[in-house]
């Protein structure tokens, strides 16, 4: 009778477990999202992995010095475990954000290739850099480019389960804007003064939301303050963030203080350099943010002393180019929570999702 009863009971147990595991039980072995602001000295390049192990790389830094940005690109590449790139984002056509691309090409599988679908303004196309560094985009796509349009997603991988929290990588921003907005301001705000309509390729910048579960993060490339005031007024179409990528290295002529107090976000990175950004204005608008918790800088920033540099366990480079080391973000599905640290082995600090 005994034996019986062991039976029925560890039969019931197992039915028990049986139909937990098909109910969308939140995954705790799930990879985080990561996030990694890589050293460019004052260039642009950032590299997501998924929970489900898909990568997407916004820019590839500077062609000069030779192969510096795109070893740098690499080694977060084998940080994290990354052995292809899934999709390739270049968000503009400046020197510092699509120079390395041929090299990366030749060292690490590159499956899709995304950018705004056409080059610069004619008076940038007409310069010795875009004549020099444009045929090596054409040659490491091989002319095979997707164009991003503002309110398309890059096609992630999500879990068919619902057990990892959805992903989303949203494009707000791409050449024209959402609404055929085209870079000049379309709706003032009281006491907001318009600036001159940015003609270079800055302005035509892509730019992203990337939300995980509850976690936003935007990375607006250089996109300058008409278009940030477009994407923010009359209405925020971006939302509060946890994370921001301070646009545009951190140079005044981005960062529109209305953009920022609109992303009231938690957590600011600086891809800056030496001697490019963050500039005082901007610095003081993310330090008087009631939301803000921390500012990370890529490098200390030899003009501005005070006025230009958080406070120094949040700076991962000293003022020498020759560091590389990078700030990393990580995002686990089970924390509301997601963690910064400096380089692999550098400290930690978590930060509580909004
Ligand atoms: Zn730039």
């Amino acid at each position: 009778m005994r034996r019986i009863l062991i039976i029925i009971l560890t039969l019931a147990l197992f039915l028990i477990a049986a139909g937990c595991s098909t109910l969308s039980q939140p995954d705790t072995n799930a990879r985080p999202l990561e996030i990694y602001f890589l050293d460019m000295v004052g260039g642009g390049s950032t590299l997501i992995v998924t929970p489900l192990g898909e990568s997407v790389l916004i820019d590839t830094g500077s062609r000069e010095p030779m192969h510096r940005d795109v070893d740098r690109i690499c080694r977060a590449c084998k940080d994290a475990g990354v052995e292809h790139i899934d999709y390739l984002i270049t968000t503009h056509f400046h020197t510092d954000h699509f120079g390395g691309i041929l090299e990366l090409s030749k060292r690490i599988p590159i499956r899709r290739f995304i950018d705004k679908g056409v080059p610069p303004p004619p008076h940038e196309q007409n310069t010795d850099w875009f004549r020099d560094l444009y045929p090596l985009y054409v040659q490491a796509t091989k002319g095979q480019t997707q164009a991003l349009r503002a309110g398309d997603d890059i096609p992630l991988k999500n879990d068919p389960t619902g057990a990892i929290p959805p992903i989303r990588l949203h494009c707000v921003a791409a050449e024209k804007l959402i609404d055929g907005f085209d870079g000049d301001i379309d709706a003032p705000v009281a006491g907001f003064e318009p600036k001159e309509p940015d003609t270079t390729d800055n302005a035509r910048s892509i730019a992203l939301v990337l939300t995980y579960g509850r976690f936003k993060f935007f990375a607006g490339g250089d996109i300058t303050s008409n278009v940030e005031h477009h994407l923010t007024h009359p209405v925020n179409r971006i939302g509060k963030v946890d994370l921001y990528q301070v646009t545009h290295h951190g140079l005044d002529q981005s960062n529109n203080p209305l953009l920022l107090e609109a992303l009231s976000p938690t957590v600011c990175v600086a891809m800056n350099g030496p001697k490019k950004g963050i500039q005082p204005r901007t610095f003081r608008d993310l330090k008087t943010l009631p939301s803000v918790k921390a500012i990370y800088q890529i490098h200390y920033n030899t003009q501005y002393g005070d006025e230009g540099n958080t406070s120094p366990e949040f700076i991962a480079n000293s003022d020498d180019p020759q560091e590389g080391r990078y700030i990393k973000a990580a995002v686990h599905s089970q924390k509301a929570a997601f963690e910064v640290s400096i380089d692999s082995a550098g400290p930690t600090n978590t930060y509580k999702i909004q």
